[in-house]
Parts: C-alpha cells; structure tokens; sequence
C-alpha cells in the first residue's frame, strides 16, 4: 500500500472509533429488504447500551420499533433527512431526540445510517423549569399583596396586577423606574436602610412606610423585603407590600419588633446573633474571614444627660444614619444597645477592616446639628476577627468587647484590634467595667434593703438600701467590687442617680398605700457627694416624687468631706431640704468627732470592723462606746453596724446605743420580703 492509503485508512478507522465509543450520539446502520425484512449492520456502544436499556426482547426489534415511529417507512426521497426533538415512545417511556437519516445505499437492500442524539432529560428540564416559572408568575400574579420585583439599583423590573390595582399606576409606566420615587420624603430614609440590609442577603421589614398613589395621595404600608439570590449573589429583591389599613395581622408587625431596632431601625441584637451565626458557617465552608466591629461612642452619657433623652435619641438617629451609608452587601449593621453599634464585614481582610474602620471613625467625627446646633462625637471601635480570634459567637463578640474596651481605656477615638494578651493584661476588672457599664440598661441592678432594729423597742423604721447587680457573665458581684469599679470609671454618677430615684419611687410607693412612715438611707459615693449640684439633685427628685424629705437619708463617708467648707455648705444645702444626714462606717476615717461637730449631721454609723468582735475583744467594745458616748454629747443618734451576736447586741443596749442592723436581726433583702414582714 501506498503512503496516502495508508492515511485514509488511518483516519477511516480513528472515525470508526470515535463513533464506536462516542458516548452521546447514538449511530445504527440497518438494512431493510423489499420485504421490509429488518436486520442490523451496526450499532456503536451508545446505541448497543440504550437498546439494552430499554429493556426490549431483542436489540432489533427495538430498532425496528424506533423505525416505524419515524416518519419515513421507505425510500427516502431526499438522501438525508433531520427531524429536531422528535419524540419516541419506547416501552411507555417517552424520549426525545434530535435524529438525522441518511439513505446509504439504495437497491434491493436499502441500507440507512441513523444518529440519534438523546434530547430527554435536556427537554424534561426546560419542562419542569417552565412549568415551575409559570406557576411562580401566577402567585406572584393572583397574589392578594402587591409585589414588585426590584434589581440591586433599585429599579423595577416587575409588579403584579394587584400593584397597579391598589396604587393606580399603569405597570408600563413603572418598569425601568426607580422605587424610591413611589416613598415618601420621611419614610425614604428607613426604605433605603431596608433596601441595603435586604441587598446584603436578609430578608427584611419595615412598618409605616409612605407609598405614593398614582393619584398622589400617600398610603400608609407595611413592607417586607425578600432577596432574590442566584448561586448566594443577590441581584434585587421582592418587595411585598401590605396596606396597613386592611391588615388585620399583628405577626408581621411583632416579626418587624423582634429583629429590628426601634429608634433607629436597624438590626438589633437577636438579629445580630443569628445573622453572625450564618456568617459564621458561610464562611466557614468558603474559608473566608469576618471581622466583627463593636462601635461605641465616646462619652454619649454626658451628652444624654446635658441635652436630655429626646436629644441623644436624634443623634442616635443621625449616628445611625452616618453609618448606615457603610452597609452594603458584604458589611451589615446593628444596634447592639444604647450607643454601641456593631458591623459584621464579611469576606474582609484585616488590612481591608483596618481601612474600613478609619473611614467610620472620620464619618462620625464630622459634626453633627441638633437643633442648629453643632455637637462633635467621635467613637472607640474594638474588632475581632473569625477565625484568628475564636469560631463562637459569643466569643467572637467578648474578645471585640474587650478590644472595644482597651481602646476606651487608651484615649478613645480609635479602633483596636483583639490581642491575646488583652486576657492578661486586662483581667476579669476591665471586662466587669464594660458589663457594669450596661447594667442600668439591661435591668441587672437591684436594691436590697436591710432593717435597722431600735434596740430599746424592737421597733423598726428604717432601712438601708443596698445595690446589688446580677449579671449575666459574672453572677451576683459584690458592691465592695463593682462600686470601686464604678467610682473610677465615673459611672457611680449614672448608678447613684438609678438609686436615688428607685428609693424614692418605693418611698412613694408606700406613701400612695398609706403605710406607715419610715425612712430609707441611701449610700452616697464621694464623687456624687462632691458634685456641685447634688442638693439640687436630691430636691428635684423629691418634688418630683413629692415624698417628706425626712423619709430619706444620705450616708456620706469621711472620705467625702475632704474640704472643710465645700462640705460644710452642700451638708448645709442638704439640711435645709429636711432629709437626714449621716457618717457611714465611722472610724474608719481620720476625721475626729470635734472635728465632725461643725457640721449639721444627725447620725453617726459605727463601722463593723469595730462591732467584729467586740464580745472578745475589749478594746473594739471599748471604742465603740467612747463613740456612742460622744456623739451623744453631740446630740446624735448613733446606729451600730454588722450586728451578728445576742452578746454584741447586749453591750450595745448597755452602751444605750439607739439602733442597730446586722445579720443578727436581717440580711439586706428584697423589696417584697420588706413589704410583707415590716409594712403591713
Ligand atoms: P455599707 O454602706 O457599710 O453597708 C453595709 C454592708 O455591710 C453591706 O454590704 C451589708 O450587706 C453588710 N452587712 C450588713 N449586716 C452585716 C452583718 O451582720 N455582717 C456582715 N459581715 N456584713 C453585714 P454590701 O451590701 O456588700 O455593701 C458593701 C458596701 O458597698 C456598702 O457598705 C457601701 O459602702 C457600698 N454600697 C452599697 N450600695 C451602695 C450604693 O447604692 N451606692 C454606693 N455609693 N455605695 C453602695
Ligand atoms: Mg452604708
Ligand atoms: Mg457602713
């Protein structure tokens, strides 16, 4: 053979074996007599297997069924003949293929070359889709709730026939229109908020949103907004659109309640919580990083409490406005409480958060006018990272809370990110002072009061209040711990005015009952002593509640009055509103009773340290006694603390000592055991 033979042959037998193992195309070649006698000159391997498949007694009979569906039964008339997604039935099964028929040779035998190309599971699909297509279009269309379907700018792409009905538009004229021409001026600024949350993947709602009738009057609507995602990308969402008039409902309202915060409209913390734990294993099988950023602004109590509440809420308003415009899909924001803010970042490097985080900084350091008045905030911001700093919730937010507060602790005004050695070099100390510094809010603060017993008549008319704080990382924490947390942090202010107006509530409270008269004493920290406008404080609560000024008591400790004539006006300041004045742990101190006599205080409280003891030790009794005695020649009354003995309560009466309180008579307890066991 020659050279180019030998090529033909070559690429003869590479076409045979292409289509002998083609996988998808099915190639027969049959011979049909004058008699319609059927017989098989070839099958390759994809033709050999569907015959087998379908289950036929012989692969020629199958064939010769196939043969007879087809139209041609003949001669061909044309030498080739392609018939497009024909269908087959084959066994009760129906198939569709794409088949081509050539006439081969024509004579006494006709011999066809047929390929057939398997179309089903192609067309079952494209079936299934459209019938899924149409039934979703004919919810959306006979749906009783308006619906539009928006894309990522904001543009419509679609509204069903109900949209149209209760807004009047003609469909044609919105599509391709924005959504936010339809809202309302006042409600744009939560739709937009809402729009953005939805666009980073969460499903959403908003209440009271303004819709605008084609007529131009406005419609008071409630919105839920759903992503639509393709392959966990979010190209626009579905907004559903509720009149408010017509909704007798309440779910959706409580829906909107329970994720969203009020003031601002944002995330709140449930929401915070169980989007981080879908971030969290998102990126978990996509091994990407997430940061969580905890914001806190700087000193917002002193703003809240100079300007008032309805003031710090506006600029709690515009502080979520400002970093509203940072939301998108890939960061998320909440309010996680009072003034802290939280971003989750997802996918974000640090290098990525770092630059983030500047720009929040200088976005809130602009500033900002209430009332047209200018007011400048500026923000610490702690951040940790999933998953160099933990793979756990609650982990992940504690270590920014920690970061958060190192930042506070090194001049604010900057961001932090989590350190390990933040766990040593602040301890349990700085993560109770970011705790304390929420107690109020999340209601961990309690009062507890304890008896203080006459000891010539048994009788008891008095109490003293004791603050007690039950949180939820550290239990019950002693006010021997958190109150020197509080003094040095400042937050005694906040926490002494929460106890002040409790007490007085209760002293109200019984006054409105009609029980009888008793007063309660009220502990009072250096710091609040020495402000400048703590008489006014006291008065104005007072009115406020309009209870006898006698009914209330102030312990001051020596170490409050460390300058003579400061103490001696605001002590005079406070006499003359008429409550009752008093030196708690007395002795302990460097100030002696000559000393105490200039200034207007009605009762001396011994220290415990003094009363311990005293039953054994002769000198503690010896003390205490002398201090009984002087302050009686000062016409004081005096009140022995930690009584805890029959025989300390012995030498006390014996010392004519007025009152006493301690474990011997009562443990500081609960409002409700006071009212059952002393007020009625
Ligand atoms: P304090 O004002 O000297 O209060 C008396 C403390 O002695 C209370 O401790 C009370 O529970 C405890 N005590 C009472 N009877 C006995 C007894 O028989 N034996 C013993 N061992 N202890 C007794 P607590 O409640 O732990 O308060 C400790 C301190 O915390 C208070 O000492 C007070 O200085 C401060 N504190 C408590 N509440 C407040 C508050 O509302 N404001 C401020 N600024 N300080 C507070
Ligand atoms: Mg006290
Ligand atoms: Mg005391």
């Amino acid at each position: 053979m020659n050279k180019s033979t030998d090529t033909k042959q070559a690429i003869s037998n590479y076409l045979v074996d292409v289509i002998q193992d083609n996988l998808f195309l099915l190639t027969c070649i049959l011979k049909k007599n004058r008699k319609n006698e059927f017989s098989i000159i070839y099958l390759n391997n994809a033709a050999t297997n569907f015959l087998a498949k379908i289950n036929t007694v012989s692969q020629a009979l199958s064939l010769e069924n196939i043969w007879n569906q087809l139209p041609i039964h003949t001669n061909l008339e044309q030498k080739q003949q392609v018939l497009y997604n024909f269908p087959l039935k084959l066994e009760d099964e129906l198939y569709v293929f794409d088949i081509s028929i050539v006439l081969i040779e024509e004579g006494y035998n006709n011999v066809y070359g047929i390929t057939m190309n398997n179309k089903t599971e192609e067309e079952t699909e494209k079936r299934v889709l459209t019938e899924v297509k149409e039934k979703y279009l004919s919810l959306v269309n006979n749906n009783l709730d308006s619906i539009f379907s928006i894309d990522e700018n904001g543009i419509i792409q679609y509204l069903n026939m109900v949209t149209s009905k209760v807004f009047g538009y003609d469909p044609v004229k919105l599509v391709k229109k924005p959504i936010e021409k339809l809202i309302e001026e006042n409600s744009l600024r939560n739709f937009q908020l809402m729009m953005k949350q939805t666009l980073s993947g969460y499903a959403t709602e908003m209440q009271n949103c303004l819709i605008q009738h084609d007529k131009g009057h406005y419609i008071t609507t409630y919105l839920k907004a759903i992503p639509i995602q393709n392959k966990e990308i979010v190209t626009g969402f579905h907004l559903i659109i509720r009149d408010t008039m017509t909704d007798t409902d309440e779910q959706n309202q409580l829906f909107y309640l329970a994720y969203h915060d009020h003031l601002t409209g944002l995330w709140n913390r449930r929401a915070l919580k169980e989007h981080l734990r879908d971030n969290l294993i998102q990126a978990n099988s996509l091994q990407s990083e997430i940061a969580i950023m905890r914001i806190d602004l700087d000193r917002f109590k002193l703003i809240n409490e100079s300007l008032g509440y309805s003031y710090g809420d506006e600029l709690l308003k515009k502080i979520a406005d400002r970093l509203g415009l940072y939301i998108d899909k890939m960061s998320n924001l909440y309010r996680q409480s009072g003034d802290e803010f939280v971003f989750i970042l997802k996918g974000k490097s640090r290098e990525e958060t770092s630059l983030f985080s500047e720009s929040i900084l200088m976005e809130l350091s602009k500033p900002i006018y209430l009332d047209h008045q200018e007011y400048f905030v500026t923000a610490s911001v702690g951040i940790s990272m999933f998953p160099h700093d933990g793979n756990k919730i609650d982990e992940l937010l504690l270590k920014a809370d920690q970061a958060l507060y190192v930042a506070k602790d090194r001049g604010r005004a900057h961001y932090r990110y989590f350190q390990e050695q933040m766990n040593l070099s602040f301890p349990n100390e700085a993560l109770m002072e970011s705790h304390l510094r929420r107690a109020i809010e999340k209601e961990e603060l309690s009062i507890h009061f304890q008896p203080q017993v006459n000891l010539v008549t048994g009788e008891i008319n008095s109490f003293e209040a004791l603050l007690r704080w039950n949180n939820r990382k550290f239990g019950y924490v002693s006010p021997m711990q958190f109150i020197p947390l509080a003094e040095q942090s400042g937050m005694i202010m906040q926490i002494g005015d929460w106890v002040l107006e409790e007490v007085c509530k209760q002293l109200k409270y019984w006054q409105e009952k009609g029980y009888r008269e008793v007063r309660i004493a009220v502990n009072i920290s250096p710091q609040q002593f020495k402000q400048e406008n703590f008489a006014v404080k006291i008065r104005d609560k007072i009115r406020k509640y309009n209870i006898s000024p006698c009914s209330l008591e102030v312990e001051i400790t020596e170490s409050a009055m460390t300058d003579m004539q400061d103490t001696l006006t605001m002590l005079k300041e406070l006499k003359d509103i008429g409550i009752v004045i008093s030196i708690d742990d007395f002795g302990t101190g460097y100030s002696s009773l000559s000393y105490l006599k200039k200034y207007p205080i009605d009762i001396i409280k011994i220290d415990q340290s003094f009363i311990k003891d005293m039953e054994l030790d002769e000198k503690n009794a010896a003390i205490a006694t002398t201090i009984i005695q002087l302050a009686h020649s000062l016409g004081m009354e005096v009140i022995a603390e930690g009584v805890e003995k029959d025989k300390q309560v012995e030498i006390l009466k014996a010392a004519n000592c007025q009152k006493a309180q301690g474990y011997y008579f009562s443990r500081p307890v609960p409002i409700d055991d006071i009212n059952k066991s002393y007020m009625n």
